[in-house]
């Protein structure tokens, strides 16, 4: 087993086509993956695994879900066919307690927060991968007390690897700035890397923000930043900015790396 201790990350997934596309942020995320020390599993918390149970996947052959529509065939024909872990998955029922966690052997699988970006960051598809799901019956505090405790897994070879967005407004998307952050969008993008690399630990002030509604009008992809928050809150160690930018006005790409 790998006994090394591995940085966290939140990546800013954005649109599903990065999966097939070579940008600035799928640089950024095959960089940090290639300069990974061993990996002896990844746990994935995605913001498209939001449901009423915190549940991790338990098989041995997690599925691919192309949990979308509209997208071309292209996207629909990827598959991730990393490995489970039941062993990994057992150890973060055990890490999670008191908090019970339900395992997973045929609901779930791989989503698309979690394979879009793994493509990238561990392009093999060879070091297995489990999904704890967001329970969106719990209040964010929730999130961050369970995020702490999931610490000790990455003294155990086991990268926490949050998937989602800072911001995620797909009603306000303008598709004449693919490129563009609207000034809500900035704002709140701009106060939540405050935050999140001087004052982890305070993160839910970002609540009280006057752009959070705008910002997070579900919590499915903001839920996914606490973990690594509190993460770093648990470490005292601060994020760095792996990469950011926008996508379409209402989506920021801001991504951060929990150094080991
Ligand atoms: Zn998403």
């Amino acid at each position: 087993m790998s006994t090394s201790r591995l940085p966290a990350v939140f990546l800013g997934h954005g649109s599903p086509m990065n999966t097939l596309e070579h940008n600035r942020f799928t640089q950024a995320w095959r960089s940090f993956g290639a300069g990974l020390p061993e990996v002896r599993a990844v746990l994935a918390v995605s913001a498209h695994w939001y449901t009423n149970a915190t549940m991790v996947t338990a098989m041995e052959r997690p599925r691919t879900i192309h949990d979308f529509f509209g997208f071309p065939d292209e996207l629909f024909a990827v598959e991730y066919p990393a490995p489970g872990s039941p062993e990994v998955a057992a150890e973060v029922v055990e890490a999670a307690e008191p908090t019970w966690v339900g395992l997973d052997q045929d609901g779930w699988g791989l989503d698309h927060g979690t394979w879009s970006v793994l493509v990238h960051v561990l392009p093999d598809a060879s070091v297995p991968v489990v999904q704890l799901s967001i329970n969106a019956l719990e209040p964010l505090e929730h999130h961050l007390a369970l995020a702490r405790r999931l610490a000790p897994l990455r003294d155990r070879g086991v990268l926490v690897l949050a998937s989602g967005n800072v911001v995620h407004n797909l009603r306000r998307l303008d598709w004449s700035a693919p490129e563009q952050g609207s000034d809500w969008a900035r704002r709140f993008d701009e106060a939540a890397r405050d935050v999140v690399v001087d004052d982890p630990g305070d993160v839910l002030r970002l609540r009280e923000h006057p752009d959070f509604a705008l910002a997070a009008p579900t919590p499915d992809h903001f839920v996914p930043l606490l973990y690594l928050a509190a993460l770093a809150a648990e470490d005292g160690t601060a994020p760095e900015v792996l990469v950011d930018g926008y996508a379409y006005g209402g989506l920021s790409m801001t991504s951060y790396v929990l150094p080991a």
